[in-house]
């Protein structure tokens, strides 16, 4: 289990991780979501023993590594951009980590070779070997890159966006790889992601980073169907997020005053929740008994093949956007610049109490 605790990292005047604490399983597969610029990768490279931190201990099963070099934490990293020698071939790639690295070199010829070809067939490269690192697809040279850094056995791996320069059907495809390897190998892989989609397929827990620190990690349904405050919530892309004032158990927003569950004290500050695909759409006079609403103006919809997304602004500015799914369309259609009820069962609204983070 590698466990980091109270994390912090500076730049100058600047702090990417401020006090961050986070666990990473054994034998699981755990994404990391970022935007571009929250810390992700300074996150790894701390791990890694690249840099160290200004606070904060990382502890790998029991044994502290921070302030070890990076060659002696057994720590496997995939680099953003595969960084592969250019004149090398594949399976020299591939070995390089083993005959040079700082200590357990491996001297014996036929150990690597052998070790070599045990992980090429692992990413399902066997009989690639020879080619140049030029002469083979992105997909390949990522296989590549896992290859070399597997073929140390490390006990971690860290993956620093591994998807992002492969093109969208072989992100689809390495995604299952990628998932299926580490299940063969038992080592946890720690993938970070700035994308909502990629981080929810790929991890049995997703871990989201924001203001520094991470704001949830649980298993991605948990945290797609249930997100514990705003700030993970927005990461999703998937949820209406509604800041206000309490004013007798009621919320003040920008959509207006909203019925909120539970009961909170006047003046105090919360947000609400509610997701793109659970929300209706009717004519003003038209809402449902039982159902809470408020009104917005439908200002254009976006089609995406199997879902389409309207987007609508309140009187106040609030934009707020449903999702419908063509194969059981629910909302009816709708004219630009029309004002409209948007209605929610009660139960569907998520409550975060304090100020938006
Ligand atoms: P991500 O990988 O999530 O895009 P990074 O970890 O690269 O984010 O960067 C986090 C923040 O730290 C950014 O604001 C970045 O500018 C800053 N940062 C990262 N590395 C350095 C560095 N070596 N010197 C100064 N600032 C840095
Ligand atoms: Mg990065």
């Amino acid at each position: 289990m590698l466990t980091l605790s109270g994390i912090t990292r500076r730049y100058g005047d600047a702090t990417a991780l401020d006090g961050l604490s986070f666990t990473v399983p054994d034998d699981a597969y755990v994404s990391l979501l970022g935007a571009s610029g929250s810390g992700k990768t300074t996150l790894l490279r701390l791990i890694a023993g690249f840099e160290e931190p200004d606070a904060g201990q990382i502890i790998l099963d029991g044994v502290r590594l921070d302030g070890q070099p990076p060659h002696r934490r057994d720590i496997g990293f995939v680099f953003q951009n595969f960084a592969l020698f250019p004149h090398l071939t594949v399976e020299e790639n591939v070995a390089f980590g083993l005959k040079y690295r700082e200590s357990n070199a491996v001297a014996s010829a036929a150990e690597v070779a052998e070790r070599t070809q045990a992980a090429l067939e692992l990413v399902g490269l066997e009989g690639f070997g020879h080619r140049g690192v030029g002469e083979i697809s992105g997909g390949q040279r990522q296989r590549v890159a896992l290859a070399r850094t597997l073929v140390t056995e490390p006990r971690i791996v860290l993956l620093d966006e591994p998807l992002g320069a492969l093109d969208a059907n072989l992100r689809d495809r390495m995604c299952d790889e990628l998932r299926a390897i580490r299940e063969r190998l038992k080592v946890s892989f720690l993938h970070v992601t700035g994308s909502e989609t990629e981080a929810l397929t790929m991890g049995d827990t997703v871990a989201v980073l924001a203001g520094g620190r991470i704001v949830q990690s649980s298993g991605s349904r948990a945290l797609f169907e249930a997100p514990l405050n705003a700030s993970a919530a927005k990461h999703l892309n998937a949820w209406n997020i509604l800041s206000g004032t309490v004013e007798k158990d009621k919320l003040r927003t920008n959509a207006g005053i909203l019925p909120v569950p539970g009961s909170l004290s006047d003046g105090q500050s919360a947000q609400i929740a509610l997701r793109f695909d659970r929300i209706d759409v009717s004519d003003a006079a038209q809402v449902p008994e039982g159902r809470h609403h408020f009104e917005a103006r439908f200002l254009t919809g976006e089609f995406n093949g199997p879902t389409a997304l309207s987007f609508f602004r309140t009187a106040d500015g609030a934009l707020v956007q449903v999702v419908d799914h063509l194969s059981s369309p629910r909302l009816p259609r709708l004219e630009e610049g029309r004002t409209y009820a948007l209605h929610y069962r009660p139960e569907e609204v998520l409550l975060f109490e304090g100020a938006e983070g």
